[in-house]
Formats: C-alpha cells, sequence, structure tokens
C-alpha cells in the first residue's frame, strides 16, 4: 500500500483505535461530580474544625503567614482526604518562567524503621517546598551558587486531586520565588497586581459613596482554541513533534473555503474527546461551559464560566494540560500552536476580563442606577487610558514566536494594539468629549440622573471580531492572547495598568472635589481630559482593513510586528516606573522575564530552524531525487519537460537548504541580538526552504513523499 495511505486508514480508523470508550460511563451522573477531587472551601468547612476555619480565614483575609500549628492541622486533614481519594503522592504544582507548570511528586509514605511505612505530611510539607531549581530559567535572578527556590502555598486557589489510570497525586497550588524574595514564576506578579488593582478599586469605589466592598477582584474567563490530529499523522512528522508546527506543507485543495466547520456538526470522535476532557476537568472543579467547532479544519474551542482571575489562570493552565492528556487516549494530538499550519487559519486564546467587587458587583456592567452607571464610566475611562499608555507592553505581554504567524495575518488582531467600544458607548465618550451630553441613542434605557450626563445602553448588542481588545457588554475581551501562552502574564499587565490609571483618574477626582466640587459636578471634567488624551486608541471599525494599518499610523500607535520588537517594551521607562509604582515586579525582575523571553523565542526559532534543514536534506530531498531517477529512467528524449521541471525545482531546494544551513550557523550572541539575527536572518531562510519543499511536493510521487500532507492531517479522523 502506498505511503501514508496506510496511516489514513489508520486514523480513519477510530472505533477499534478508540479503546477508551465506555472506559468510564460518561452518562452516569455518578461518574461526573463537580469538584469531586478538590479541597474546596465546602469540603473544608466538612472536615477541618470550626476554630481552624476561623483562624485560616482570619489569617487570608488578613494576608497574614500561617501560624505552624495551624498549617499542621489543615496538612492533616488533606493528607487524610488525598489518601482516601487514592492519592499516594504530593506535589507543590508550580508556574516558572518557561510558560507551562512543573511539579515534582514526593509520597505521602516514609519509612517507619521497623519494616513498614507511616504516611507522612506536615505543615511545613503544605506550606513551603524546595525543588532542585537550578534549572529553571530566572533571567539571571539567581545565580548557581544561590541555587536555592522555594515553592509557596497558594492558599487561595484550592489544592486538588489529579488522577492518572494508575495512580493520583495531590497538587498543591504554589508560588515560586528565589531566596532573595523575587518572582521566579507567573503567580506572584499576578497575585501582587490584583492586590493592585484591589487597593485602586477600593480607593475609586469609596469616592462614589460605597462603603460596603471590601476587596476587588478581576475576573476571567479564557476562551481556548486548539486543533486535534490523529496521531497517526503527528509521529510522521518530525516538525510537529519537536516544534508543534508544520515547517512544510503545500496548500491543499480544500481549506475553510467552504466554511463547512466552523459551528458544524461537532464529529463523534471528537465529542467523545471532549465529554472526557470535560468530565475530568469538572472533577478538578474547573467550569467549563462552552465547546464548538472554529473556524479551520480540525480546530475546535473550549470555554469555561469566568472566575477570580488567579483561580482562572490555574484551571486554564489545566485546561491545556488535559486537552493534551487525553487526547492520546483517543489516539489524538492536541495542538495548541498558534499557527501550526500554514495558510490555515491559527489558534487563539480570547481572554475575557472584567472586575467585580467581594459583594459581586460587575465594575464593567453598566449599572442600574445613576451612580453606577457614572462608576461605568469612571472604569471604562481607566480601561481606556490603560491600554493607550501602555499599549507597547500589552503587545510584550502576548508576544512570542508562534504569534508571530499569527497577528495581523487578517484572522487575528493585527498587532497594533487598540480598543473597540462599540457604537453606542463610542458615542457617550464621544458626547462626553464635546460636553454635550444629552442622552444615548435610540435604545439607550438608563439615565445617569443629571442633565449632563447621557444615558447607558444596558447591553451593547455590536460585537466586533476584529479588535484585539473589544468592550462586550459587561467585561473587554482581550483577543489577542496566543493559544499556547499561559494567562498570567497578560492579566498581570491588564491588572496593573488598570490599578494604574484607576489610581490616577481618583487623584485627579479627589483633587477636583477638594475644590468643593460634587462628585457630578467633577467627574465629567476628570473624564473628558483623560478620554481626549486618549482617545486615539479607540477604532471601532474592521482592524483587519489596510486603512486601519495607515489609519494606525497617521494616529501614532505602535506597530511592533514581531517578538524582538514588542520584548523591549518590559523594560522601557514607563514600564519599570508603572510595575514599581504598583508594586507588581522591581526592574531586576522585569529584566529577568526580558531576558528569559528574549532567549525562548530565539531558542524555540532555533529548533524549528534545525529541523527544517534536517527534514528538507534526510527526508524531502532525497523524495525528490528518487522521483528524478524514476523519470530519468524512462529513458534518453522522453517526458524531458518533467525531468527539466524536476531538475529546477530541485536545484532551487539545495541552495535553499545550503542558504538554510549558513543561516544556522549563527554568530555567538545572546538575548534581544540573536533573537534579532534570528528574526532577520534565519526565518527568511527556513521560508526559502519552505517554499523551494511545498513546490516538490506538488510534483513529487505521493508514494515517495515522506511527509502526511495538509488535506490528510486536516479533514481524516
Ligand atoms: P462571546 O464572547 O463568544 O460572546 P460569552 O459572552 O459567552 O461569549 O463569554 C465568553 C467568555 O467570557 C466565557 O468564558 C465567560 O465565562 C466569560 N465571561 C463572561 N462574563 C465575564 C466576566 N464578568 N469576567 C470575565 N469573564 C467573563
Ligand atoms: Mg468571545
Amino acid at each position: 500500500m502506498a505511503r501514508t495511505s496506510e496511516l489514513n486508514l489508520t486514523a480513519a480508523q477510530w472505533s477499534p483505535n478508540g479503546g477508551t470508550l465506555g472506559r468510564t460511563d460518561l452518562t452516569s451522573a455518578s461518574n461526573f461530580t463537580f469538584g469531586q477531587k478538590v479541597f474546596s472551601p465546602a469540603l473544608q468547612r466538612q472536615r477541618l474544625p470550626k476554630t481552624v476555619l476561623q483562624q485560616l480565614h482570619r489569617t487570608l483575609d488578613n494576608g497574614e503567614p500561617l501560624a505552624p500549628g495551624l498549617a499542621d492541622m489543615i496538612a492533616s486533614t488533606m493528607r487524610e482526604w488525598a489518601l482516601e481519594n487514592g492519592a499516594t503522592h504530593f506535589t507543590h504544582w508550580f508556574q516558572p518562567l518557561t510558560g507551562s507548570t512543573a511539579e515534582k511528586h514526593d509520597s505521602f509514605f516514609s519509612d517507619a524503621g521497623d519494616g513498614t511505612a507511616i504516611t507522612d505530611f506536615s505543615g511545613k510539607d503544605l506550606i513551603r517546598g524546595e525543588p532542585d531549581a537550578s534549572s529553571f530559567p530566572t533571567g539571571g535572578i539567581r545565580s548557581t551558587f544561590e541555587a536555592r527556590g522555594y515553592t509557596a502555598w497558594d492558599p487561595t486557589s484550592p489544592a486538588f486531586i489529579l488522577d492518572n489510570p494508575n495512580g493520583a497525586v495531590l497538587c498543591i497550588p504554589t508560588a515560586f520565588t528565589s531566596w532573595t524574595g523575587e518572582a521566579l514564576d507567573m503567580k506572584i506578579p499576578l497575585l501582587r497586581s490584583m492586590d493592585a488593582l484591589s487597593r485602586a478599586g477600593i480607593r475609586a469605589l469609596r469616592l462614589f459613596g460605597n462603603e460596603s466592598a471590601r476587596r476587588i477582584f478581576t475576573t476571567i474567563g479564557s476562551e481556548q482554541e486548539y486543533f486535534l490530529i490523529d496521531e497517526a499523522y503527528y509521529f510522521a512528522r518530525p516538525d510537529l513533534v519537536s516544534s508543534g508546527r508544520t515547517l512544510f506543507g503545500a496548500k491543499p485543495a480544500k481549506g475553510h473555503e467552504l466554511d463547512d466547520h466552523y459551528f458544524g456538526s461537532i464529529p463523534e470522535r471528537v465529542l467523545a474527546y471532549m465529554l472526557d476532557v470535560e468530565r475530568q476537568l469538572a472533577k478538578i472543579g474547573v467550569p467549563i461551559k462552552t465547546r464548538h467547532n472554529e473556524v479551520a479544519p480540525a480546530q475546535y474551542e473550549i470555554a469555561p464560566i469566568f472566575e477570580n482571575t488567579n483561580v482562572g489562570v490555574d484551571h486554564q493552565l489545566m485546561t491545556m494540560q488535559l486537552l493534551k492528556s487525553v487526547a492520546r487516549s483517543y489516539d489524538f494530538v492536541c495542538l495548541l500552536h498558534e499557527k501550526p499550519f500554514a495558510g490555515v487559519n491559527g489558534s487563539g486564546k480570547h481572554n475575557n476580563w472584567s472586575m467585580g467587587t467581594d459583594l459581586g458587583e460587575n465594575l464593567f456592567d453598566p449599572g442600574d442606577n445613576p451612580r453606577q452607571n457614572l462608576q461605568f464610566l469612571f472604569m471604562c475611562t481607566a480601561v481606556i487610558q490603560a491600554v493607550n499608555r501602555h499599549q507597547g507592553l500589552l503587545r510584550a505581554a502576548i508576544a512570542g514566536p508562534g504569534q508571530d504567524h499569527r497577528l495581523g495575518a487578517n484572522e487575528a488582531p493585527p498587532a497594533i494594539i487598540s480598543i473597540f467600544l462599540g457604537s453606542e458607548l463610542g458615542e457617550i465618550f464621544e458626547q462626553l468629549e464635546k460636553g454635550n451630553l444629552t442622552g444615548g441613542g435610540e435604545r439607550a434605557t438608563m439615565g445617569l440622573g443629571t442633565a449632563t450626563l447621557p444615558e447607558l445602553p444596558k447591553d451593547t448588542g455590536d460585537r466586533n471580531r476584529t479588535s484585539p481588545f473589544a468592550f462586550t457588554g459587561n467585561k473587554f475581551e482581550f483577543r489577542a492572547v496566543g493559544s499556547s501562552d499561559s494567562p498570567s502574564f497578560p492579566n498581570t499587565v491588564l491588572n496593573t495598568i488598570a490599578a494604574e490609571a484607576v489610581s490616577d483618574l481618583c487623584d485627579k477626582l479627589e483633587a477636583a472635589m477638594d475644590g468643593g466640587s460634587s462628585l457630578e459636578e467633577a467627574l465629567p471634567g476628570v473624564l473628558r481630559e483623560s478620554y481626549a488624551a486618549n482617545k486615539q486608541v479607540v477604532f471601532n471599525g474592521d482592524n483587519y482593513s489596510e486603512e486601519w494599518h495607515a489609519e494606525a499610523e497617521r494616529r501614532g500607535l505602535l506597530n511592533l510586528r514581531t517578538t524582538p520588537d514588542a520584548l523591549p517594551q518590559l523594560t522601557s521607562e514607563r514600564t519599570v516606573e508603572l510595575f514599581g509604582s504598583q508594586g507588581v515586579l522591581s526592574e531586576r525582575e522585569l529584566e529577568a522575564r526580558f531576558e528569559v523571553y528574549a532567549e525562548q523565542y530565539a531558542t524555540k526559532v532555533n529548533i524549528e530552524a534545525e529541523t527544517a534543514a534536517s527534514i528538507a536534506r534526510t527526508m524531502l530531498l532525497p523524495a525528490a531525487v528518487r522521483h528524478l531517477a524514476m523519470l530519468q529512467a524512462t529513458g534518453e528524449g522522453v517526458l524531458w519537460e518533467l525531468k527539466e521541471e524536476i531538475g529546477k525545482k530541485i536545484e532551487t531546494f539545495v541552495d535553499a537548504i545550503q542558504g538554510l544551513d549558513d543561516a544556522n550557523r549563527h554568530p555567538d550572541g545572546e538575548g534581544i541580538e540573536l533573537a534579532e539575527y534570528i528574526r532577520d536572518t534565519v526565518l527568511p531562510a527556513m521560508e526559502g526552504v519552505r517554499t523551494a519543499g511545498d513546490a516538490l511536493e506538488r510534483v513529487v510521487a505521493d508514494d515517495l513523499w515522506p511527509l502526511p500532507k495538509y488535506g490528510e492531517i486536516l479533514h481524516i479522523r
């Protein structure tokens, strides 16, 4: 049988290879208990003595360190519960700067000294761990002679038990810090940013007369896009295995031109997989709400109900992990890369973001009464100011090599950061600026209670799918986040820039009110001034259009096309001042991140480039030469045009391979200089090899071509 036909048949046979069907009865409610494996507040209420529980809450509310005795009590309850649920090990689960998660498992059992084992898990084990941290990226914060890194329990994100067919592990969400107290992870800055926003937001609420809210939380719901392909193809493609994306592949006859996939019926095998993922996520308390097909063939989306950002980020990371691990039970591989297939829509992660009080009020919900409406306009103004002032930082927060293939490719928001307000809210701001606030459009339903302020729409129905940052009724949607990224840093940035803007507007409002004005009198002026200064970032049109690129340039908005362009924003004066003033990241911590991200960019693209060179030389070139030999065997004077055609294509290919080999022998360099070299020299050389290779794919005999083709990978399941 010819080459990939065999793979294709295997890929298409899902019943025989779906050995997991029926492993757990997904139709039985008892197998679908939400939060069954979570050490949740509800479970804590059941299991912890009342005094311990009260003490714990007091400690958490006041942000104090846990007393050792208290930690011991909690640890012992947690251990009992974990053992009952089949866990044999525990791990401090943390988020190093690699962007993914890390875990080191320790057994609950230790030697009792008499030939038996006892279970052992103390308060100290719960609160603090010391993983051998020397191989995690630190951007120079931790030189090897002070190689200690500590993990510290985050009691605000519930511990959970992760099941494996052969056992279970208690996962304890933790932060990761150097012994000098610097953040070596993504969680610490996120928590700090939530504190900063809470401080600023509470200050604002007090100005608006709200005395009851005690804390403000940001919330996220991340819509995750991903591809699912049969593993038969995955393992036949060294590029997918080593870099998560295809480095070769000609455009197939059928792409997504027919628009027949988006929201189409979900293939049976895929649905079976989704149900399994969702069941496992439900067990560990991740509230999945939505699933559907996405635009590209073999592309799907999963979205949760929104949660407090700290928990939401942890849950998002678990979602990515389980999407990948459960896929293997269905002989699928889940690709989270932003652009696995050239010419086919890539994947993003829409980060829905809002803020709310501990009493459940959503601060981006246009309110039910005049006070709330004023407050809503105030918060929106702060966001506009924040996004405009820190466009570059927001762009840097979502940077990465995968994103460079997606942003601006007319399928995802461009690399230019702007805000979409919608026509109604947009109009209100326009009126606010003109000082002519006589009311919103026809749909307006709520008065602001003064003659000088407009009415607000209850729910702006209009949607914009092209904006990187869109107001969607009661939240903002940061749509430019990459599918493979942790949402942690993008949200850290959002919270921090919002905190700065809210504080700044509070300063101005207080100053105006000190002069004797009422809130209602003082507010329009403060908002007008901020809006006028920042409205360049508001754009309600088509962000994919040429005109927008030109218009954005006229407005002076940043257009940082590539990762090496964007990363220096992390250490700009404006960024350092922002993170310092809000107490979220020190200059040293920012420099560390800059260094780590630049190095990751260079390393990742370098792996791609070497893989591309190797596939080209050892797989594709031999196939093309065999094809030529086959033609030549037909004898002199026969089929000469075909021989000439392929001969030329092979020559072009060989030249391109040599070009890539040259580029891959890059100068010794590091950091951003190396990243720039790779972008400017290596990437174009890879592109050259790809173009020549794809041209050969179109003419070489199918049974000689060593890689599964796009048409197969994307359409057979
Ligand atoms: P769409 O953006 O496609 O219109 P939805 O309105 O259903 O979809 O919301 C998409 C995501 O936004 C969901 O994950 C949802 O949980 C999240 N979301 C809704 N409200 C909020 C909020 N207040 N804060 C953060 N995320 C939210
Ligand atoms: Mg959405």
